[in-house]
């Protein structure tokens, strides 16, 4: 009748050896660092290396000023007077009384129509 395997001697001289070893080396492991001193933080500074030199590509020549069509901000400017239904380009035309300035676009999208003296 075989033993059973933990009633053999070298099963506990293996898990002693193994538990001694852990244990030491996790004793080790955790009293290192309370036994050294506070880390001296020594700031050497090195010596900034020199970035490697990236060729610099020849400059792109600026774009000029596009030639692009003027934003709405641009927008021709007219006035529409109280009463009538032309827009005109000069707010003294057709003696007009508080003429509105309205741009060109909305003065069309109002109904009204270009001034012939105007807008001739
Ligand atoms: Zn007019």
């Amino acid at each position: 009748m075989k033993k059973p395997f933990y009633k053999r001697w070298w099963f506990w001289a293996v898990v002693a050896f193994v538990v001694i070893g852990a244990v030491g080396s996790s004793l080790e492991a955790g009293q290192e660092p309370a036994q050294s001193p506070a880390p001296t933080v020594e700031i050497t500074s090195p010596p900034t290396p020199t970035p490697t030199p990236t060729p610099t590509p020849t400059p792109e020549p600026e774009p000029t000023a596009s030639p692009a069509p003027e934003p709405e901000a641009a927008e021709a400017l007219v006035w529409i007077p109280q009463t009538g239904s032309k827009y005109h380009s000069s707010p003294d035309c057709s003696n007009m009384k508080d003429p509105a300035q309205v741009t060109l676009s909305q003065a069309e999208a109002l109904g009204y129509e270009p001034c012939k003296r105007c807008f001739g």
